[in-house]
């Protein structure tokens, strides 16, 4: 999620409050106490790329994130050690500050070791609710757990587990709302778009998920049966988006974690939760963040297939959108697909942060609408 070039400047030391434990206001008179003069919260990026020496501000985009000089260390400060603050690069904290779930919400962490985001999301939790935390990683486990339990992270249950393996019509995550999906690194927010379109067109479909897989709605006796288009009989009208290089499609994917989604996607959702940051509001269901675009399409092509071949767009897809995450963020998703624009990027350069890359995926429509995948 990294990769600063020669040119791009310093990220800052970024330092997340960790409200489970202490109080921005408190933390912020720690750094006093300790010769950190406060400046306050920045107005603009160039207000963090100007810092320099022992001064410190409040984000201007992240309302408990501190900044200050780039290589400060905290390592061995008492208020790490303590688990009172996280050093957390900006971007990291995206994910869980735009999935926002309300306090109580059940939260699926697909891939969540070494769990800073996990202990993010519990601190917007309040602790209250339940975050079902998987890792295959059993070295990362076990430092996830330390973690957590130094951030006094209760609300959580971890499970060295395959996330594909999750079975999402088990009864314990019947009040799932929300997913973070954080892959192993893609590198997918640093690089360029991985797809190429033909020209123009509004049909919106990749190619890649073999029959055998049953997710082709052709073969489910869909809408793309009736001639409208199919990915993977490559019958599609219009225009289609095809990766450009992906000689193994799946193993491109993070661990194959599209067709878990389209899993989760399809498990009963109970009351709908609340919109992600940027959601439209009414109407939201399940929630998920994704690490690219090409990842996001692929998933989106998932449970959007049907609608596609029935002549909709990704973005008007009534089962399932992207979420314009974030307006004011000033550095959007690449033009990989249509509505990449609602999805977020992060970069040194552009954001002075590590790289990164957010989808947010809202979930709109009903299980029965969704057509079932055949494995
Ligand atoms: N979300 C973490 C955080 O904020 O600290 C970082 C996650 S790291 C980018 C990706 C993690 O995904 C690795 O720990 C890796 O072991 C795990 N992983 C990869 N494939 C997985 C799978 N199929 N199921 C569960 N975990 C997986």
């Amino acid at each position: 999620e990294s990769g600063t070039g020669p040119e791009a400047p310093q990220v800052p030391r970024y330092v997340r409050v960790n409200v489970l434990k202490t109080r921005v206001d408190d933390v912020v008179e720690f750094f006093k106490r300790q010769g950190f003069a406060f400046l306050g919260t920045a107005g603009s990026v160039e207000d963090l790329k100007s810092l320099s020496g022992k001064k410190f501000l409040l984000d201007l985009h992240l309302p408990e994130l501190l900044v200050f000089p780039p290589q400060t260390d905290f390592h061995d400060n008492r208020l790490y050690t303590s688990g009172h603050i996280i050093l957390q690069d900006k971007a990291s904290c995206l994910p869980a500050f735009l999935l926002s779930p309300s306090a109580g919400s059940h939260v699926i962490d697909a891939c969540a070791a070494p769990g800073n985001k996990t202990s993010h999301l519990a601190a917007i939790l309040q602790n209250k609710g339940c975050i079902f935390a998987f890792d295959v990683d059993t070295k990362r486990l076990a430092t996830m757990n330390t973690m957590l339990t130094r951030a006094g992270v209760t609300s959580f249950k971890l499970a060295q587990q395959d996330f594909l393996t999750v079975d999402p019509h088990d009864p314990k995550y019947s009040k799932v709302k929300y997913i973070l999906l954080d892959p192993s690194c893609s590198g997918s927010g640093n690089t360029g778009p991985s797809t190429t379109s033909s020209a123009g067109g509004s049909v919106w479909l990749f190619h890649g998920w073999t029959l055998g897989h049953g997710c082709c709605p052709c073969r489910d006796g869909g809408p793309a049966a009736a001639g409208g288009g199919c990915p993977q009989c490559r019958a599609a009208a219009g225009a289609v988006w095809l990766p450009a290089q992906d000689p193994e499609p799946r193993a491109s994917l993070p661990g194959g974690a599209a067709p878990g989604l389209l899993h989760l996607l399809r498990a009963p959702g109970g009351e709908r939760g609340r919109g992600a940051r940027g959601a439209a509001g009414a109407g939201v269901g399940l929630q998920v963040l994704l690490p690219g675009e090409e990842q996001a399409s692929r998933c989106l092509f998932l449970v959007v297939a049907p609608c596609a071949a029935a002549g909709l767009s990704a973005v008007s897809c009534p089962l399932c959108r992207l979420v314009n995450a974030f307006p004011s963020w000033p550095c959007r998703g690449l033009a990989a697909f249509p509505g990449a624009e609602c999805c977020l990027r992060a970069s040194p350069a552009d954001t002075l942060t590590q790289g990164f890359f957010v989808a947010v995926l809202e979930r709109c429509g009903e299980e029965a609408a969704v057509p079932r995948c055949r494995r």
